[in-house]
């Protein structure tokens, strides 16, 4: 199935089974704007509260905070957003569509290297065993050319990010050739600055009116509390703070379902230590942050580590790397782990005029900590687990019978089971089992249909222990324990049933 499909395929089922919906549904909906249904919510605060553990619980030396989404508007100010927080954006007049003007120039760049790995396919099943893909990278004229005219135009595109040279910019979109995809025309208005920040006023009358913003992220309310946060825990550095909270921005090219929204969640953390041991750290956090993804249960192969050429690097930052994944459209970013040196606190430190040095006793000196940021997209990763757990598996090919069935780590799941009576007539005895275990796990209760439409039903929203009641149930004091994955059926007791499925939630 083409991978597109598959996207559709999971896009629809997330609003079939109470994942996700449009915002605003029954107004035909607001652009990039989404809601968590029932399912949607739980698989959220699962991933959450699972961070959560691994950041903060699991690591003496890291605390959590909550701020405010509101902040003094010169915060943005320091931190670079009101002056740079901007995508280029570039209008194609035939189509009337909006681009950024990056991104169409990464693409043409992404076009030169698709060409390179398709004569490199192309030459590897023409040679077979013998093929050596060093050397032909090295000597075949065509992928040199390509390779050459790639270079040039990604040398040429940072320089002209790195100096947020607009007329530059759509020169090489002239230059490259670009058309727009919808009219295929060249037809493109300059290039402008478009700042991503939301804003709006606060107070009640016009004059005391001050402009402020909604938050594009919520570092800056963990930077703006360095100060209190080390003073009231007397933490030594190194260590870190951590948050989860909405941020907006107005995003000109969203899309891709949750990939890209104009409301989500973060999940950032800000981890401070002594200058001179920054990479050391970089390098715990970027390995840190792709175990966390494979403890639950993300596929390896769909995973990749890509770091920042050093001229792809913010000038502030040392080192920078993405965990992207594989979703159905491509490759995108999850998890951005970034050395961002002394440059927030250092700027918080002189625009506000706080002096926030750390005095490290140990050493006899004051100096501003230095951060490594892991920032992971609460959304994102929630659409990355859904495309990785959705699986169509074929039962029985002659009888045409398939199951849908989301293989999310139990831990991740929005029901850890669901409890079945085989009859109505059952239901009280049921009913208590639902009570018992609900006090442990959120829990699911149907009692509706054929018991094999019901498993299927709990299949298709991931849970991973659908629990049958029958009537030897009431004689031997067990159940059928049936499983997601494998749909082997287990007897256990009654008695057992919260042990067996916490065993099983552990990550
Ligand atoms: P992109 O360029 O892919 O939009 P970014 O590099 O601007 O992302 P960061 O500023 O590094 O993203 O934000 C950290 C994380 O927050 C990202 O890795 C992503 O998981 C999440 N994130 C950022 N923007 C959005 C958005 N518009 N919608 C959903 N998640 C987002």
């Amino acid at each position: 199935m083409a991978q597109e499909d598959v996207f559709k395929k999971i896009v629809s089922h997330c609003k079939e089974y109470g994942f996700v919906f449009p915002s605003s549904d029954i107004y035909d909906g607001l652009a990039a704007v989404y809601d968590y249904g029932q399912n949607g919510v739980e698989l959220k605060n699962n991933i959450k509260e699972y961070w959560w553990k691994s950041m903060v619980l699991l690591h003496e030396n890291i605390v959590g905070i909550d701020s405010a989404i509101f902040m003094h508007p010169t915060i943005w100010k320091a931190s670079g957003h009101v002056d740079a927080f901007n995508d280029p954006l570039i209008d194609n007049r035939d189509s009337k569509k909006r681009y950024r003007a990056d991104v169409l120039i990464e693409d043409q760049i992404a076009k030169y290297e698709e060409k390179i790995n398709k004569e490199v396919e192309k030459a590897r099943k023409k040679f077979g065993e013998a093929f050596d893909e060093a050397k032909f990278r090295e000597t075949n004229p065509r992928v040199l050319d390509n390779q050459k005219k790639r270079d040039a135009l990604h040398e040429r595109y940072s320089e002209a990010m790195n100096a947020m040279d607009l007329n530059e910019l759509k020169q090489i979109i002239l230059d490259e050739g670009i058309v727009d995809p919808i009219s295929g025309t060249k037809n493109w208005t300059d290039v402008r600055q478009f700042n991503l920040m939301f804003s709006t006023e606060m107070g009640s009358t016009a004059d005391s009116a001050s402009k402020i913003y909604l938050r594009p992220e919520t570092a800056q309310g963990i930077f703006v509390n360095f100060q209190n946060i080390q003073r009231t825990t007397r933490k030594k550095v190194p260590f870190g703070v951590c948050q989860v909270g909405k941020s907006f921005r107005n995003e000109i090219t969203p899309g891709n379902f949750i990939f890209r929204i104009r409301e989500f969640e973060q999940m950032e953390c800000e981890f401070f230590c002594k200058p001179d041991t920054d990479l050391e750290w970089f390098d715990y956090w970027r390995s840190y942050c792709h175990n966390w993804l494979l403890n639950l249960g993300i596929h390896d192969d769909n995973l990749r580590l890509r770091d920042h050429a050093k001229e792809e690097l913010s000038f502030y930052s040392k080192a920078t790397t993405d965990i992207e994944y594989l979703f159905p459209f491509g490759w995108g970013e999850l998890w951005g782990i970034a050395d961002r040196t002394d440059y927030d606190l250092t700027r918080h430190q002189e625009h506000s005029g706080k002096d926030l040095s750390y005095f490290d006793q140990e050493e006899n000196r004051k100096y501003i900590p230095y951060v490594i940021e892991p920032s992971l997209g609460a959304d994102r990763v929630a659409l990355a687990f859904l495309c990785d757990a959705y699986d169509e598996e074929v039962i029985d090919e002659a009888k045409n019978d398939k199951r849908i069935v989301l293989r999310l780590h139990p831990a991740l799941a929005p029901m850890k089971a669901a409890v079945l009576p085989l009859s109505k007539k059952l239901s009280e005895e049921a009913g208590n089992i639902y009570a018992e275990l609900s006090k442990h796990f959120s829990v699911d209760y149907d009692d509706a249909g054929s018991i094999g439409k019901r498993y299927r039903r709990q299949d298709e929203i991931g849970t991973p222990f659908s629990i049958t009641y029958d009537f030897d149930s009431k004689e031997d004091g067990c159940v059928t324990v049936r499983d997601r994955d494998t749909m082997e059926q287990t007897r256990i007791p009654v008695s057992g049933l919260v042990k067996y499925i916490e065993e099983r939630l552990e990550f």
